[in-house]
């Protein structure tokens, strides 16, 4: 399967080229040239496959040239080593927990994932490929954890310090092997800026093989859409119509979800649930798309002003918003409304939810006020612990820590501070 940059200005590539890449050379987002619907037969059965089955039969055109069957099972395996509940909240309500990977966090998948693409790609590579991230806090984590002890892959991870939580920063710099935390006097714009910049120094990357693991990342962005097949399997036998309200940031996660959809899951709309950097449900009405500053938010991995993956899922539906429309819906919800939504799941139906799954809940309320004869699930992409301190103010309740969590906590923080570019390039360099 080859990728296309939707720029249109950049040679086609393999699967493989696009993950080394990340971005292609036009600065546009690759796509796959081609999404060949599964056989009719795979959703008749699907509930007779496991999730390992499922995930390979729905990923392997996109990657069938440059990982073969046997090799693909294998990462599958690795990848997919943890469970992905659907718990019921309503009778037509129920939440997909995504968060019980290593990090907690809903990007294990799509971080391990492009991890062993990586390392696979690279076995036989004398030059070593280094992997440049800013985190905010969540993603720094998954992919520390995600590509820890792979081979010819080494990770550099910027994050502002002081600015991510004292979880979030364990999980990046108490790693080690071939994980360096780098910690930025400054703010996460700053590391983002840093980040973009060498992206784009000849004299680094003459010398250094750079990518990216966002969900621009074919290879991260792809292997999400497993959870959505994952919950239809739970659910087809409920015979309502399907809608999906996701927690939305750089859309990444909606996007792979619309890539289910075109590969033949029944599904009869997705609801895109933002905090208010509501750039995408602004443009739902308004058909102008206008990026803003990201503002600051309890469900902070969504403050996004300008999600980048929306060019993804605007050119699936070829462009046209009338199209698009009969399958997204995207709403806003400020902080206060999160933290009620918050209170609501947990007094009226004993659930903990995280500032996002919160948000993803009330998105999914709002549409079935419409379209009440369907069956909603909302994603829930953290564990509640992750955002302790906002979650246990709301609910008026302590959390219990999760064990791997605990044990990480007592590890000793390493980490390299720098405060500008110069001395990230420096290092780079060295
Ligand atoms: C990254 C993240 C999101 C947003 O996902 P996108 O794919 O960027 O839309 C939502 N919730 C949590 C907890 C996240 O870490």
């Amino acid at each position: 399967m080859n990728f296309y940059s939707l720029n249109q200005k950049a040679a086609n590539v393999s699967f493989k080229d696009a993950v080394i890449k990340g971005i292609a050379p036009d600065r546009g987002l690759y796509f796959p040239e081609k999404i060949t619907p599964l056989a009719k037969d795979f959703f008749d059965k699907i509930e007779r496959l496991s999730n390992i089955e499922i995930a390979f039969m729905a990923i392997r055109q996109f990657v069938q040239e440059d990982i073969d069957d046997e090799k693909l099972k294998e990462i599958l395996t690795e990848v997919l080593d943890f469970d992905f509940p659907l718990v019921p909240i309503t009778d037509h309500i129920a939440t997909l927990e995504l968060f019980h990977g290593p990090t907690l966090a809903f990007k294990d998948v799509g971080a391990r994932f492009m991890a062993r693409c990586l390392g696979h790609f690279s076995e036989n590579n004398t030059s070593e490929i280094t992997v440049l991230v800013a985190t905010s806090g969540d993603t720094g984590g998954a992919v520390a954890n995600g590509f820890l002890g792979v081979k010819g892959v080494q990770v550099v991870i910027l994050y502002p310090s002081g600015k991510v939580s004292d979880i979030q920063e364990k999980q990046l710099t108490t790693l080690g092997k071939n994980i360096i935390a780098l910690e930025v006097t400054g703010t996460f714009d700053d590391c983002q800026k840093m980040v973009k910049t060498a992206f784009l120094d000849e004299e680094i990357t003459k010398h250094k093989q750079l990518t990216s693991a966002n969900s621009i990342n074919v290879a991260r962005w792809l292997p999400q859409l497993f959870y959505f097949l994952f919950a239809y399997k739970e659910i087809k036998s409920k015979g309502k119509e399907i809608v999906f309200s996701i927690p939305s940031g750089n859309f990444g996660n909606i996007c792979a979800g619309m890539v289910a959809q075109q590969l033949g899951m029944p599904v009869k709309h997705f609801i895109a649930a933002t905090n208010v950097n509501d750039v995408v449900s602004r443009f739902m009405q308004t058909d102008v798309y206008e990026p803003q500053p990201s503002v600051a938010t309890i469900s902070n991995a969504m403050d996004v002003g300008d999600p980048s993956n929306f060019v993804r899922i605007r050119h699936i539906y070829n462009n046209d918003i009338k199209t698009l429309s009969e399958y997204l819906s995207s709403y806003s919800f400020t902080d206060e409304q999160t933290k009620d939504a918050m209170l609501e799941l947990y007094n009226e139906y004993n659930y903990i939810a995280d500032p996002h799954g919160a948000i993803g809940y009330l998105g999914l309320k709002k549409y079935q006020g419409q379209n009440s004869n369907t069956y909603g699930i909302f994603l829930e992409t953290a564990h509640p612990v992750k955002f302790l301190d906002i979650v246990e103010d709301t609910i008026k309740e302590n959390i219990e820590i999760p064990e791997k969590i605990f044990k990480q906590m007592k590890k000793k923080k390493k980490s390299i501070k720098i405060s500008s570019y110069d001395e990230l390039k420096e290092f780079l360099l060295q």
